[in-house]
């Protein structure tokens, strides 16, 4: 719905769609219906919701985080041997190995960010229930919004479940209460996400502007916020200015911000390489050990009859970072296409950035395993370089994404 529909008489605001920059009109008040975009066909959100729901998912999400995080995540036992671990764990074993930064970037994803996310969101949504601002509440979402694609905990929870069911084979693992307090976090945070709208919470931190915005003076011009979506007006001579509810920097959109994607994605297709190379992980069994690159992984578990895991692990692992890093040239490369390819530009733009991160699954799956098999002679599982190669390409075509303005697809139709 746009301009034309909404009805005469009722407060309407100006929004301007995320994807295309188009500027349409949204009804206060409404929450029945998801507005689209008459470009580009993206969501535009509502402006108003029920924050009651959120906020009491959002509560018992920090409760089971706490509880998944301080409790016993699995023991493994093999031949009498036994092993714990917590859920920091698996941080822990690859900071030890000689790979630490793909500790600190497992802690990072799995740990620090989900944690900013819950407190950042609390912090922001508690007092404005009762129409409150806590200071910097404005600054505090839009951080919480850039750490939202970097949170990885349901993607964490996948890479456990492939460990488990490489391990269940050769050991007795013990499920402990942090692995049923993880999934619960998991999805309490589904569901807060599934029932908040985040429009909606910028509209209550301070009204979206309002059709009065539309007459300026002359040479000034109207720029939407590219963190929070407000229209600010700019003056003619000035390059930019500080957003009045999030504090970013509003900018037309800089032309060159391709220049940085491409140069991203050249450095994913280079480490590209090593990551398929060279082994991901090798695992020592009585004394012996063989390594594995990624594809021989699938392969070993496509022969021990795991099809789903198998399957699971090549989609992840293989498909998606060729898919992403095919797609995202090719969002680059092309220049001055008519309409129709626009728009299914925007389409494999979104899925690009919701499928990405997925791909760290492999990543995690190492680091669990490192931490629960480290039982000498018995059984070790080592890292090898090729995980931090392929974190690395995980990581860089993921920045390489978030540095595509989608804006740029509609200058050039
Ligand atoms: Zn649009
Ligand atoms: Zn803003």
């Amino acid at each position: 719905m746009t301009m034309a529909a909404a009805p005469a008489g009722t407060a309407t605001r100006l929004i301007a769609c995320h994807d295309c920059g188009k500027l349409h009109r949204l009804p206060v008040g409404d929450n029945l219906h998801d507005y689209k975009c008459t470009r580009c066909r993206g969501g535009l959100g509502t402006l108003s919701c029920d924050l009651d729901p959120p906020i009491a998912l959002l509560i018992a999400a920090a409760v089971s985080f706490l509880v998944a995080n301080t409790m016993p995540f699995m023991t493994l036992n093999i031949e009498g041997i036994a092993q714990d671990s917590t859920l920091l764990s698996a941080s822990f074993a690859l900071w030890q190995s000689e790979l630490w930064p793909l500790g600190v970037l497992v802690f990072l994803v799995a740990t620090v960010a989900p944690a900013i996310k819950i407190c950042g969101l609390l912090y922001v949504l508690l007092p404005l229930r009762h129409g409150r601002r806590w200071p910097l509440a404005g600054r505090i979402y839009r951080i919480v919004g850039g750490v939202r694609p970097w949170a990885m905990m349901e993607v964490y929870l996948l890479g456990m479940i492939v460990a488990y069911v490489k391990l269940v084979e050769l050991a007795h693992i013990e499920l402990g209460i942090a692995v049923y307090a993880f999934l619960a976090t998991v999805l309490f945070e589904i569901a807060a996400e599934a029932k908040s709208e985040p429009m909606a919470v910028w509209h209550r931190l301070m009204p979206q502007a309002d059709p009065t915005m539309l007459q300026g003076t002359p040479g000034s011009r109207l720029l939407s916020c590219h963190s929070c979506r407000q229209l600010v007006r700019v003056d003619a001579e000035a390059q930019h200015v500080g957003c009045p509810r999030c504090g970013a920097s509003v900018h037309e959109g800089n032309p060159d911000a391709w220049k940085t994607s491409l140069a991203l994605l050249i450095a994913a297709v280079v480490l590209y390489v090593p990551a398929n190379v060279l082994p991901v992980m090798t695992v020592f069994y009585f004394g012996a050990g063989q390594p594995d690159t990624i594809l021989s992984g699938v392969i070993e578990l496509w022969h021990a009859e795991m099809y789903p895991v198998a399957v699971l692990v090549f989609t992840a692992s293989i498909l998606v970072p060729v898919l992403k890093i095919l797609a995202l040239g090719w969002l680059i490369a092309a220049k001055n296409r008519p309409r129709a390819v626009a728009l299914t530009k925007i389409r494999v733009y979104r899925i690009v950035e919701l499928v990405g991160r997925w791909s760290m699954v492999d990543v995690f799956m190492i680091g669990i395993l490192t931490a629960l098999v480290h039982l000498g002679n018995v059984a070790t599982i080592v890292p090898g370089p090729g995980a931090l190669a392929f974190a690395s390409v995980v990581v860089l075509t993921m920045l390489a994404s978030s540095a595509f303005d989608p804006r740029s697809i509609w200058r050039r139709a």
